[in-house]
């Protein structure tokens, strides 16, 4: 399976990390060797010294298409969850400087946490899921579907257009404002709505 993940998609993030807003979705993947095993630590890696969490809407696909219209994307996907894009920004500003492609800063060991996820008749309204993250019991990030640049079945049009899009790939769908650097002892805790979607500790 694959994990495709959309940068820039919430516009008060853009800004955070003084970016421009794109014409078209900003896409990158993570191989799969980038999950977190189930009941797994996150580990900060030695390369990097400015982690940062990016809490986003996950979508599961489940059924193989490409060129997938966005009339038919609902049909493309049962489940939405939550998870954590781990990003070496460090990392990242420096490929960027260069332009260099971000798989270092992105796609490490761990840096992809796959929380829960709700099976979508469960969301009463798939255009405003709300949803946070708590570090330490504050909340550090909060978001809702309704303010993505491009919404769900748009992205899964867009990026079909490029992948095929296999049973069990997962689409990130980008991270809202209040990015943050993570630390050893820090305990992350994901929501959608009031539903707990993970917990994780930082080692
Ligand atoms: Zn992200």
């Amino acid at each position: 399976m694959k994990i495709i993940c959309i940068g820039r998609n919430y516009s008060d993030h853009i800004k955070e990390l003084s970016n421009t807003k794109p014409t078209n979705p900003v896409v990158f993947l993570k191989p799969d060797s980038s999950i977190i095993a189930k009941n797994q630590n996150f580990i900060i890696p030695s390369f990097s010294n400015e982690i940062h969490h990016e809490v986003e809407l996950v979508v599961k696909i489940n059924k193989v298409g490409k060129h997938i219209d966005e009339s038919f994307s609902n049909k493309y996907y049962d489940e939405i969850g939550l998870g954590i894009d781990f990003t070496a920004r460090d990392i990242q500003n420096n490929l960027k400087e260069k332009g260099h492609p971000w798989e270092k800063s992105k796609a490490f060991d761990n840096s992809c946490l796959v929380g829960e996820f709700m099976i979508k008749e469960e969301l009463e309204d798939q255009l405003n899921i709300e949803f946070s993250l708590k570090k330490n019991n504050d909340i550090v990030q909060s978001g809702s579907s309704s303010q993505m640049l491009w919404k769900i079945d748009e992205l899964i049009s867009y990026v079909s257009q490029y992948f095929t899009l296999k049973i069990g790939d997962l689409i990130f769908t980008g991270t809202p404002a209040g990015v943050s650097k993570v630390i050893s002892g820090d305990l992350l805790e994901g929501y959608i709505n009031s539903n707990k979607m993970f917990s994780l500790k930082v080692k």
